[in-house]
């Protein structure tokens, strides 16, 4: 699933090519794609709209529009938008939905599993998407401190649940929480409650960390994540120990081991990753 490096990456992908074009024409060919919308409406309320700018907040993405809706798209499991500067060529299998431009090009939401969604709503009705309304802080914000951190983490879940609940940080998933535990030498069933202060210091330098450093590699392509100009991400080839599974830890040479928290696959070196569950600490 497209976690916060991969979004952000379809954000500045697609806002160099997409910023104040002029949609002429909407198709949506999966009417569930628009959980709150009929197709008609939907592209009624959208078409000879300009796109003026493109934000994220955690795995959403809002594209302003010259009127006061936005449109919100979460790409969720499988969901591709891809910029094409050529018009009407062959449909590729699985596009839920294009906006044809009236300059140039189209955006093409292509969606394998059928799970991503799209909204048309102004600001003042974000409520309305539970999801987006409970977002925690960005964790690469100026707000994003190591005493917000240590906030968040109070909860006796294992601290890889709490990093995966997006209402106490936005845009981790899967991949970078258990990268970012790696890194910071935790092991991801603590409990949140019983990080130390070096361990809370040092989760909150490798979430950041790691989060910088797929955004510069374009994120993560494990399978379907496209950047906004179809291209694959470069991440998979520097990740530690996500999906590596019975290989050497970096560190260590220790096999990598995989265990279930909280029903997620989670990824950890049981010798850099050690928690005594009788320690006090
Ligand atoms: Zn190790």
């Amino acid at each position: 699933m497209p976690e916060l490096p991969e979004v952000e990456t379809v954000r500045r992908t697609l806002t160099p090519v997409v910023k104040n074009q002029v949609i002429a024409e909407c198709e949506v060919f999966y009417p569930r794609l628009l959980p709150r919308n009929t197709v008609e409406v939907f592209c009624a309320q959208i078409i000879n709209r300009k796109i003026t700018d493109i934000k994220r907040r955690g795995k959403y993405l809002l594209f302003e529009l010259d009127s006061p809706l936005r449109m919100i798209v979460h790409l969720r499991m499988t969901g591709q938008l891809v910029y094409q500067p050529e018009q009407n060529l062959p449909l590729a299998k699985h596009t839920s939905a294009r906006f044809i431009f009236k300059n140039k090009g189209e955006l093409r939401f292509v969606d394998q599993r059928k799970f991503g969604t799209i909204y048309l709503l102004p600001e003042a009705q974000y409520h309305q998407i539970h999801g987006l309304y409970t977002l925690g802080p960005e964790p690469l914000g100026e707000d994003f401190t190591v005493d917000t951190l240590a906030d968040k983490v109070q909860s006796v879940r294992a601290v890889k649940t709490i990093l995966l609940d997006q209402s106490k940080i936005a845009g981790l998933g899967n991949i970078y929480a258990d990268e970012a535990l790696f890194r910071a030498k935790i092991h991801p069933l603590k409990p949140g409650s019983r990080l130390t202060e070096a361990e809370i210091a040092a989760l909150h330098h490798s979430i950041r960390a790691v989060l910088r450093e797929a955004i510069a590699e374009h994120g993560t392509t494990i399978k379907d994540y496209r950047t906004g100009s179809g291209d694959t991400g470069n991440f998979q080839n520097k990740l530690l120990v996500y999906r590596r599974t019975g290989k050497p830890c970096p560190n260590c040479s220790t096999p990598v081991e995989r265990i279930k928290v909280g029903g997620r696959s989670t990824h950890f070196c049981p010798h850099c990753q050690r928690w005594d569950q009788d320690c006090t600490d």
